[in-house]
């Protein structure tokens, strides 16, 4: 009997692909960075009983109705704002993603992110190898405290909640803003719930960790960045869209906002010429939320898991509905 043929849209390790050669036949598209091309991945799901997707690939329905044998693809990323996930359903795809393996990672970055930004670290590491610091100066590099302020979190999900624990150890007071309220967080955080304007116009740091969907695209706009204090960094560690860039960058500008660290952009990767980039103020990551080698490897395996659990008939360990 011929194995079911899974075809994976980026290189992964071999030690992590390995194990899973007994039970499929396991095809890469031939680059660890670049993307696959679109007509190549189109070709494949044709042949395929499974893929194995990444955020920057885009399954639609195009894509869904050339799988005529695809019965899973698995995303390898939490975030499934790349899939039509209704499109999937009608044609009887399930699909995965990874949560959970990631959360902890993602929260290190994210606060990781917050820190940096606040006191100016990036800036003051290239000051230094610059050869710039030629003495010390009261006021050199002064950023903005972290300890005892306000963070406010947009998105209190799974990773909401562990950056909540992180700023919980730096004394900081902690709202935050969901569609519903989370008892839980508020008893063992303190945490507060406030409405969206509510947290923006209290919170010395605003965080978005809320998925991208139709009613997040966007949502930090002008009129939001307007509301928040002159002081307020802006952290976003969840997907480039939720924020308008040009209204960001009008209100870093303006003044309107002191400061944003981001690990996500509307269009990935950042071309070097972008406004953003051009701000001292901002402090930009390529996207490395969960990229630590232990949860990528974490990521990989459990989405070979959710293939191979669904292609044996098996319920997969983490499936995505609408
Ligand atoms: P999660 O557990 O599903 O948390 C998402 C939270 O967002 C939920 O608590 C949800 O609460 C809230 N939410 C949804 N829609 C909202 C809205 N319209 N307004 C306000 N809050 C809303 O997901 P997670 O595992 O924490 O991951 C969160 C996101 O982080 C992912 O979707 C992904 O985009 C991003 N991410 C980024 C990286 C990176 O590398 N930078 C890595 C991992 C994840 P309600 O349903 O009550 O509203």
């Amino acid at each position: 009997m011929n194995k079911p043929y899974v075809y994976i849209t980026r290189t992964l390790p071999e030690e992590i692909v390995e194990p899973f050669r007994e039970t499929f036949t396991v095809k890469m598209w031939g680059s660890k960075e670049q993307p696959v091309d679109r007509e190549v991945l189109l070709e494949e799901a044709g042949k395929a009983d499974a893929l194995i997707t990444m955020l920057s690939d885009q399954v639609d329905e195009e894509l869904l109705s050339k799988g005529e044998n695809v019965k899973v693809i698995a995303n390898l990323a939490v975030g499934f704002d790349n899939i039509d996930i209704k499109a999937a359903e009608k044609k009887g795809v399930t699909i995965t993603n990874t949560p959970d393996v990631l959360t902890e990672t993602t929260a290190d970055l994210t606060f990781g992110l917050l820190m940096a930004t606040a006191r100016r670290l990036m800036e003051a590491n290239e000051y230094v190898q610059n050869g710039d610091w030629k003495n010390w100066a009261p006021l050199l590099m002064a950023g903005h405290d972290i300890h005892h302020k306000t963070i406010g979190i947009v998105g209190m999900g799974r990773i909401g909640e562990a950056v909540a624990h992180r700023a919980k150890g730096f004394h900081m007071n902690i709202l935050y803003h969901n569609r519903s309220r989370k008892q839980d967080a508020e008893e063992k955080l303190g945490a507060v719930y406030a409405s969206l304007d509510e947290l923006v116009t209290q919170a010395d740091f605003v965080v978005c960790l809320a998925p991208l969907t139709p009613e997040t695209k966007g949502m930090f706009n002008k009129e939001i960045f307007k509301k928040m204090k002159s002081s307020a960094i802006f952290v976003n560690a969840s997907r480039g869209d939720n924020a308008n860039e040009e209204d960001l960058y009008e209100a870093l500008v303006e003044g309107e906002i002191a400061a944003a660290g981001l690990d996500v952009f509307e269009n990935e990767p950042i071309s070097e010429d972008h406004p953003l980039l051009s701000l001292q103020q901002v402090v930009a990551l390529p996207h490395i939320g969960s990229a630590s080698v232990e949860t990528r490897k974490a990521m990989m395996n459990l989405c070979l898991e959710n293939v191979q659990l669904v292609l044996n008939e098996k319920e997969p360990k983490t499936k995505v509905t609408s």
